[in-house]
């Protein structure tokens, strides 16, 4: 049995039901890839179905108001994605009739969309003969082969590419969401992949030799940055104040909480608040939390404080806890406070 039609019957046996497989529309394809990028398919799930429901077309999501998208973001992280959401749909819209182009190189030019993005949309929802390589098809692809070069080397890839795509001859979509979920349930990136269920066993380079764990290669991971912090959570007659962070950088336009620089004790925010001039009833601990971006680490520790009156600042908004959450995206690094308020 020739490769394609071995990985095929293995999909046809094994295949993931996944609610964008259903109706894999060019739109829903791209949705659902950006969605999974760094994001789990569990997770993914539902903000799928409610980013459909509320923009359920690409001249919809162009026309959306921004914090309409990052509402609808909210929690998903790494926000860059949905800004470049839609302002590729705004792109498409204006230039390509709302529709997305099948040709790879046109789709690589919409903001947002790279290499393996294009290929998913060019194979699931086109039939192009496109291999969209990501981490779970670069990791088949080196233990197959036994692959010694480091596996984020653009030439690795290609290599990798190049191995899929000569296999590739009659299903595209099929071909690259098979190889997907192969390396999702069975050649699994940590731990021992369960090569007993995966149909190139009799060939797989790293499987004959019991090298499976040896490959992929990786290149060293870099040590994160760490920034450290002191999340207030000001409150006022059940108001709590929020800011919108700058409209560049990390977490661009979201809405967060106060903080200020370090981990302070309790007695060292009551001597601050102190010598700030601000009257409060009483301060409570909310305690710590790390929270991990792809380069850097919060470490947080978290005070709700009862003023005695509204603190003014600029840019500050006192809004209900309800209002938090119908209307301003606040991002997960700032969730775990969030879910403290109205607990004791
Ligand atoms: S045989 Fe094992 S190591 Fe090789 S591709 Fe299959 S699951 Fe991965």
């Amino acid at each position: 049995m020739d490769f394609e039609t071995a990985l095929l019957k293995w999909y046809d046996q094994s295949k993931r039901v996944l609610p964008w497989r259903s109706d894999p529309t060019p739109y829903h394809v791209w949705l659902s890839e950006i969605m999974l990028q760094q994001t789990r398919v569990e997770a993914v799930k539902g903000y799928y179905a409610r980013f459909l429901a509320t923009l359920p077309t690409i001249p919809d999501l162009a026309n959306a108001p921004e914090e309409t998208v990052l509402k609808l973001w909210e929690g998903l992280g790494y926000y860059s994605r949905a800004r470049n959401l839609q302002k590729a749909a705004k792109v498409l819209v204006r230039d390509y009739q709302g529709i997305l182009p099948k040709d790879e190189k046109v789709l690589r030019t919409l903001p947002g969309i790279g290499s393996y993005t294009a290929a998913a949309i060019a194979a699931i929802a086109y039939q192009e003969k496109a291999i969209a390589m990501d981490g779970n098809l670069g990791r088949v692809y080196a233990r197959l082969v036994g692959e010694k070069r480091v596996l984020s080397l653009p030439e690795t890839k290609e290599a990798g590419r190049r191995y899929f795509e000569e296999r590739l001859e009659n299903r595209p979509g099929d071909f690259n969401q098979a190889l997907m979920d192969l390396g999702e349930l069975a050649c699994l990136p940590h731990g021992y992949p369960k090569c007993e269920a995966c149909p190139f066993v009799s060939f797989c380079v790293a499987h004959q030799a019991h090298q499976e764990i040896a490959y992929p290669v990786l290149a060293p991971t870099k040590k994160k940055k760490q920034e450290s912090m002191t999340v207030l959570l000001f409150s006022y007659q059940g108001r709590y104040a929020i800011r919108q962070r700058p409209s560049q950088g990390l977490l661009a336009n979201l809405y967060e909480f106060p903080h200020k620089e370090g981990i302070d004790t309790k007695a060292k925010l009551q001597e601050w608040l102190v010598k700030e001039n601000l009257p409060y009833i009483s301060i409570r601990s909310l305690g710590r939390y790390t929270h991990i971006f792809t380069h850097l680490t919060w470490k947080m520790v978290g005070y709700e404080i009862v003023l005695e009156k509204e603190y003014p600042q600029e840019g500050w908004l006192y809004v209900t806890p309800e209002e938090m959450k119908q209307t301003y995206a606040i991002p997960s690094a700032f969730r775990f406070y969030q879910d403290k308020i109205g607990t004791k």
